[in-house]
């Protein structure tokens, strides 16, 4: 049995740890952060190809849909199916990933919009509750016989005849000794829950409303080049303004928490194998979409 050693413990790395047990690899997974630490723990999240269009975006989004589909039957797995609309002013432009999804979850043109918007398209999309499913997917990786042990690499490790997955998310920027890997900060606002089901997004801002089961993700920010982690009151009242003018029932709304995350920016997603190095990193903001087909092109990598 081959050995591999995942470097990261987001849902980069513990969706390729899951795909490779299955295909028969022993894994153990190393990381700075656990799960619930990492930037992919203050995901919305909802499946979005929010990025620069790229080559194989819709591809890993596409087999992501279908995976997140299935998992939304186990409700432990934290992935729901939830409708609704992402809103413009204007003229609703065409989705450029619109082939990522599958027959019968939209686009369809949306009429009943909020005061001041002028179109809309309509989605069933996955949603991911990310702390849960970030448990969940730690647990299938201890289920399958993996390991998970908290470690600070100052480089990737190099033991003889091992595969090393490079998932280190921001980190691989010193990993990877990658200088276009840059964060872009990512701050929300989590509210309680007042009987929300629907989404709501609008890629300005970006501003979304993404309900969850007991609260909801009022976002957001996308910051490049900046590393603070705190959150900033004054950026988390005008997330809050914004978005209550996509949901007005927000403005009664208790917030619970506020929130940070580095995404880790690169001009495109870094997916290929150096000698006996895989590295998948760079997913900016849609690390939850793509990550199902990431971990797959992983397998395949591995195998060849
Ligand atoms: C506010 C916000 C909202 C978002 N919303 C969405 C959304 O709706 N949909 C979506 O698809 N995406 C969303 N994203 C983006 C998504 O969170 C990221 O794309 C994804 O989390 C990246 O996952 P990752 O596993 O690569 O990185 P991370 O989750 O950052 O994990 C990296 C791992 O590598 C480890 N590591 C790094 N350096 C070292 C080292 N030196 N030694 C050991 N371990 C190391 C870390 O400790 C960690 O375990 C959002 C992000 C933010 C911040």
């Amino acid at each position: 049995m081959r050995r591999v050693i995942v470097v990261g413990a987001g849902v980069i790395g513990l969706t390729s740890a899951v795909r490779l047990l299955e295909a028969g690899y022993r894994v153990d997974v190393l990381a700075r952060e656990l799960p619930l630490e990492t930037t992919s723990a203050v995901a919305a999240a909802i499946w979005s190809p929010y990025s620069a269009p790229q080559q194989h975006v819709v591809r890993w989004a596409r087999r992501s849909y279908d995976v997140l589909a299935d998992l939304a039957a186990d409700e432990a797995s934290g992935v729901v199916l939830r409708e609704g609309t992402e809103v413009f002013r204007g003229e609703a432009p065409d989705l450029w990933w619109r082939q990522a999804l599958p027959p019968g979850a939209g686009p369809d043109r949306e009429t009943s919009l909020p005061s001041g918007y002028d179109s809309g398209w309509t989605m069933r999309l996955p949603v991911v509750e990310m702390p849960q499913h970030l448990r969940w997917l730690a647990r299938r990786v201890e289920d399958l016989g993996g390991t998970l042990t908290r470690m600070n690499l100052s480089s990737l490790p190099e033991p003889e005849g091992v595969l090393v997955v490079n998932a280190g998310g921001l980190g691989a920027k010193h990993l990877g000794a990658d200088p276009s890997v840059h964060p872009v900060r990512g701050q929300v606002v989590v509210v309680e829950q007042l009987g929300l089901d629907r989404w709501t997004v609008e890629s300005e801002g970006p501003t979304y409303v993404i309900p969850r089961s007991r609260d909801v993700v009022v976002g957001g920010t996308a910051e490049p080049g900046e590393w603070s982690r705190t959150p900033d009151p004054a950026v988390a009242a005008d997330v809050l303004r914004r978005a209550t003018r996509l949901v007005p029932e927000l403005a009664r709304a208790k917030v619970l928490r506020h929130r940070v995350g580095l995404r880790p920016g690169r001009p495109e997603v870094r997916l290929e194998r150096q000698g006996d190095v895989i590295h998948c990193y760079g997913h900016g903001g849609c690390g939850v979409t793509v990550a199902w087909g990431c971990a797959e092109d992983v397998v395949g990598l591995a195998d060849g």
